[in-house]
């Protein structure tokens, strides 16, 4: 997109085309902002700031077997027996390992000094209560070395049915993370994933990038909401909800302006609105070339409009530009990005994961490319493709093949519900069962 000028929308674009011209446009809006957030709170924000580990995980060796820690060379044949000198439950650090000795130990206790290897219990037979001399129990965490009771004498002996390796069943100190590593690069997107690695470090809260803020609207005179009668010639308002809920599935904070009726002056009010306090306006409806159509000309007269039709299938109109900002300063500060999607819903899904994912991954500095697709069989045939690349709603099934939904017109959104990916088709390409195609996980473009 130019950011001066007057408006020369360009002829249709191929998608390809257009998702550069959105990411170009999209860069000088990137969100500078940062905030602190409670790590408990910063599930799917984009991390602003790198995540580095003051400290080791796990801070020490620990065992990932309940069984016995012993010195391995105390136990050179199948059969030794060694007394227990010490009982080690996680979150208890023991006492160096009295030679000759092993220590009971558990899951996640730190492996005591001088111990180098865990075998684990279902490989050994405790041989009961014996006393003897000299054992000790473990200590809590923080108490005094030594303080401990001499209390060992009932804790008897053990049988080795196998021969250890030294370090077996020992989770190395720092085998995660090593001190002073950086665990998580500013520019992610954090998943449940990265807030556990987060936490494992100790960090309590993030610095994050503030979510996008977007006003989203659906036009069209037709349109009632959901718990209102439906009149003759109206049709619920589907968009509102699908639009709305995959922008909070992407992190934004949604500004919802309800429904705008079919005519120009409302639509540039709509998107004065629209664009005062938001990053981005995305509309439903409206973008064609109809006389009932008041979105291009809304947006020229309030912004500008960089094009309004891309070679795809569903989704062909398609506007894109920006809206200007009452007393909103120079270049991207002075303005409002815009998307305006069409009105059938499964077009309005399909381009809002292709293009609305892209313009807002590029505002938070995410990578925009989209998905690697993978080249999975058809388990279809589609003989007649249109001429612009097409995006059909497929899923996936026992076999590892795609199964095509039966109506792919672009008002049926049972398709998209039923789909779990799309299949990006080359302009013009047929498809016979047994081709490979190009499949592109739902999961991986909503979200994303
Ligand atoms: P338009 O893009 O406004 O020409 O609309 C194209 C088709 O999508 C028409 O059949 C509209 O009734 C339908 N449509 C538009 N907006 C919505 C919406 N928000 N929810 C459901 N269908 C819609
Ligand atoms: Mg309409």
């Amino acid at each position: 997109m130019s950011t001066s000028g007057p408006p020369a929308p360009r002829a249709m674009l191929s998608l390809d085309e257009a998702l550069a011209c959105l990411v170009e446009g999209s860069v000088p809006h990137a969100l500078t902002a940062t905030e602190s957030v409670s790590t408990f709170e910063a599930l799917g924000r984009v991390l602003a700031g790198d995540v580095r580990s003051a400290l080791d995980v796990p801070p020490a060796d620990n065992t990932s077997m309940d069984g016995y820690a012993v010195r391995a060379a105390d136990v050179a044949a199948v059969g030794a027996v060694l007394a227990v000198s010490q009982r080690i439950p996680a979150g208890v650090v023991g006492a160096p390992l009295a030679p000759g000795s092993a220590a009971r130990i558990f899951t996640g206790a730190q492996v005591p000094p001088g111990a180098d290897a865990v075998v684990m219990q279902e490989q050994c037979e405790a041989l009961g209560p014996e006393a003897v001399p000299g054992a000790t129990t473990g200590t809590t965490p923080g108490a005094t070395p030594g303080a401990e009771g001499r209390a060992g004498a009932g804790l008897g002996r053990v049988r080795f049915l196998a021969v250890p390796q030294a370090g077996q069943w020992v989770r190395r100190r720092g085998e995660d993370v090593r001190a002073g590593a950086t665990v998580l690069a500013r520019g992610v997107r954090l998943t449940p994933q990265a807030l556990g690695l987060a936490a494992s470090v100790g960090a309590g809260t993030l610095q994050v990038l503030r979510r996008p803020r977007v006003a989203v609207f659906s036009t069209g005179d037709e349109l009632v909401m959901p718990g209102e009668p439906l009149k003759p010639g109206a049709i619920y308002n589907s968009n509102r909800f699908t639009l709305r809920g995959l922008l909070q599935a992407a992190g934004c904070e949604v500004n919802d302006l309800g429904i705008v009726p079919d005519r120009l002056d409302a639509t540039r009010d709509a998107l004065r609105r629209a664009a005062a306090g938001n990053d981005l306006i995305v509309t439903s409806g409206g973008v064609s070339v109809g006389e009932e159509d008041h979105l291009r000309p809304a947006v020229l007269a309030e912004g500008r409009l960089e094009n309004w039709q891309i070679a795809m299938k569903p989704g062909k109109p398609l506007a894109f530009g920006a809206v200007r900002r009452a007393g909103g300063g120079a270049a991207a500060a002075g303005e409002a990005l815009f998307v305006g999607l069409p009105g059938n819903p499964v077009s309005s899904f399909v381009t809002f994961v292709l293009c609305v994912g892209t313009v807002l991954r590029a505002m938070q500095g995410l990578p925009t490319a989209l998905p690697q697709p993978l080249p999975l069989r058809a388990a279809f045939d589609w003989p007649r493709p249109d001429k612009r690349r097409e995006f059909l709603r497929v899923r996936l099934n026992a076999e590892g093949a795609l199964e095509l939904f039966e109506n792919q017109s672009s008002g049926v959104l049972n398709s998209a519900v039923w789909a779990d990916g799309l299949v990006d088709n080359p302009p013009g390409q047929a498809i016979a069962r047994g081709d490979a195609v190009r499949y592109l996980p739902l999961s991986d473009l909503v979200d994303r």
